[in-house]
């Protein structure tokens, strides 16, 4: 091959090469991409998931907190009003009883009084715990409560601030800072004047267990908190009189952020409680009350909706997933139909390729056909010619001869006959002109039997009895039988057979037939002809033998063309068998001719039978 020839058959290989190439890369990268997208697909999934789960914990968190919130507002508001309303009673008290001018003279009679008199009445009224009086160095000369000696109870040491206070004309206040075991107290201290002159304190102390019992209703904790951080009032008394770091780690007080939020979403660390702390602060007092609300319910709660949210995704996703396999399922199933329609399409293709090229073939066969038949039918008109020129210059040959011989005959007898009628010997000449008259009637003999053939068939038709025409024929034959010894033999039904027919003609068949048979059987040892007819279900069967020379097979085919004899010239026009034909075809009959496995010639005749009620009609 030479370089100008390698060229572009090199590049059409590399550029088949190429396309087959960049096809296949395409199609990798596309099913990775698929497995990549849907992993993709399966990690946002899980990640929409989470994001779920959280939104959801915290939306329901976010809910219930703020119930909780609310629920606990709500409570920390009312038992504040506790509180404050308490304090607030107290501290108009002690101003009020200490502007009263008896309680100054109390304090004027300058002798210890130890009965506990209008103090006692007023701390009963009002609901106080105890109400003081004491002078200005500060000792108790009055005090609601006999069972406590003057002096021994209270005092400026134990309320020095309000004491202070007071004595600087102002409301005096102090706590008295409960323990687990007892209450905090509260007292309001006032300064009582006579004649515009201080004489001593009137100080009021309210038991703030009160409040306890009120905040003992609530079920979360309430704690109230004064300056330093200590517990003054609670309704849990283990906390009383502590300070709030000293309670603070037995409790867990949750981070509300959102971090913190998201930090409750996950199970608490060994099953300590959260708690939601609430604050209100009371300004006057410097304290501040908190309530802790437990918070495990809400965040039951999240978790069981996060659960739910869970099982939703899970759900989704399952979904989700189905749907992706069935639809990949899908598309594969229609890829793998798509690929076999291709395929069964090319097999169509290809079959009707095949099936083209066949029917083509077929088609130049049938053309070739054609042209041979025509072919055919040509050689068969021009053997058909061929033919008929060859039984026209027999029948020439025949007829020529067979006239020309009486005709050269006539015109001898006839110059004869002329020469001694001339010399006068008349007598003489009548036999040859008795010689012309019987060859003028052979000519006309002849003649007679060629018009057999211009006979219109169809005419002349009626039942025929074939005995009859048997009978007759026998008769007309028997001369020429016993003439040349013959053994006749006849096999006859018990029955006539009737056919339909011409009489004659079919008499002439029969002579004819038998005519042959004799001329066959001549100069034989045993010269025997048969004659038989039987009745083979609609068909009358009439068969002629001999045992003579039999037909040779080379001529059998032609014995019943006209003008065909193998006698000699003179003793046959080769017509009887011709026109014998021809009368069994026009009785819708049929006539073969066949050799004898032990010798000689049989012929058979068919007809079919007529109707016997038709002869019986005739
Ligand atoms: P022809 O008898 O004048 O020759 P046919 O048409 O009757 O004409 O017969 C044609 C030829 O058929 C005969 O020349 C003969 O050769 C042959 N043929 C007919 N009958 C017989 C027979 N029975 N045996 C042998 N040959 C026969």
């Amino acid at each position: 091959m030479s370089a100008a020839e390698t060229t572009p058959d090199s590049g059409r290989i590399s550029r088949k090469l190429k396309v087959h190439y960049t096809g296949s890369m395409k199609r990798r990268p596309k099913r990775w991409t698929w497995r990549k997208l849907k992993m993709m697909i399966g990690a946002a999934t899980v990640l929409v998931a989470l994001v779920i789960l959280l939104l959801s914990g915290l939306a329901s968190l976010r809910l219930s907190l703020a119930e909780s919130e609310t629920r606990a507002e709500a409570n920390l508001a009312v038992q504040t009003a506790v509180l404050e309303r308490l304090l607030d009673k107290f501290r108009l008290l002690s101003p009020l009883l200490a502007r009263g001018p008896d309680i100054a003279q109390l304090l004027a009679q300058k002798e210890q009084v130890t009965h506990p008199g209008i103090a006692a009445i007023a701390a009963g009224m009002s609901g106080a715990e105890e109400i003081w009086l004491m002078d200005t160095s500060g000792r108790v000369v009055v005090s609601s409560q006999d069972a406590v000696p003057a002096g021994a109870v209270g005092g400026a040491e134990r309320i020095p601030r309000a004491f202070e206070q007071a004595r600087q004309g102002q409301l005096g206040r102090e706590l008295i800072p409960g323990t687990p075991e007892s209450p905090s107290n509260y007292v309001f201290a006032s300064p009582l004047r006579a004649d515009d002159h201080f004489v001593g304190v009137l100080a009021v102390r309210v038991s703030l267990d009160d409040v306890e019992q009120a905040w003992a209703l609530s079920k979360d904790p309430i704690l109230a908190l004064d300056r330093s951080g200590r517990v003054v009032v609670t309704n849990i008394a283990a906390w009383r009189g502590k300070v709030a770091e000293q309670i603070q780690p037995g409790l867990d007080i949750a981070d509300l952020s959102l971090l913190g939020r998201l930090n409750l979403l996950l199970p608490a660390a060994g099953g300590a409680k959260s708690h939601m702390q609430l604050t209100s602060n009371l300004p006057v007092l410097g304290w501040e009350v908190r309530t802790l609300v437990d918070i495990e319910d809400a965040r039951r709660q999240s978790s069981w909706a996060m659960l739910i949210a869970l099982l939703v995704c899970v759900i989704t996703a399952g979904g989700l997933w189905f749907l992706i396999t069935r639809r990949e399922e899908f598309v594969r199933e229609e890829r793998r139909s798509r690929a076999s329609a291709l395929r069964l399409e090319r097999r169509v293709q290809s079959r009707t390729a095949e099936l083209r090229k066949a029917n083509a073939l077929l088609e130049q066969e049938v053309r070739e056909r054609e042209q041979a038949e025509a072919n055919l039918r040509l050689t068969q008109a021009e053997l058909v010619q061929a033919a008929k020129l060859a039984t026209l210059g027999r029948m020439s040959a025949a007829l020529s001869h067979e006239y020309n011989q009486p005709l050269a005959a006539i015109r001898s007898d006839a110059e004869i006959a002329e020469m001694l009628i001339e010399r006068g010997r008349a007598g003489e000449a009548k036999g040859n002109l008795a010689r012309i008259g019987g060859m003028v009637k052979r000519m006309a003999e002849i003649a007679k039997t060629l018009k057999g053939f211009t006979r219109k068939s169809g005419t002349d038709i009626k039942p025929v009895s074939l005995r009859q025409v048997i009978d007759e024929a026998m008769l007309l034959l028997q001369p020429q039988i016993k003439q040349n010894e013959v053994r006749l033999e006849l096999a006859l039904p018990q029955h006539d057979i009737i056919v339909k027919g011409g009489r004659i003609r079919l008499e002439q068949v029969v002579i004819n037939l038998l005519a042959n048979a004799v001329d066959a059987v001549n100069g034989r040892a045993n010269p025997e002809v048969r004659l038989s007819l039987h009745r083979e279900e609609e068909e009358a069967v009439l068969r002629v033998s001999d045992n003579g020379t039999g037909i040779d097979e080379d001529v059998l085919p032609q014995i019943f063309d006209p003008f065909f004899t193998t006698k000699d010239v003179g003793a046959g026009l080769g017509l009887g068998l011709s026109i014998a034909y021809k009368i069994v075809h026009d009785f819708s009959g049929s006539l073969k001719a066949a050799n004898r496995v032990d010798g000689g010639a049989e012929f058979t005749m068919r007809l079919p039978v007529a109707d016997e009620k038709l002869l019986a009609a005739e």
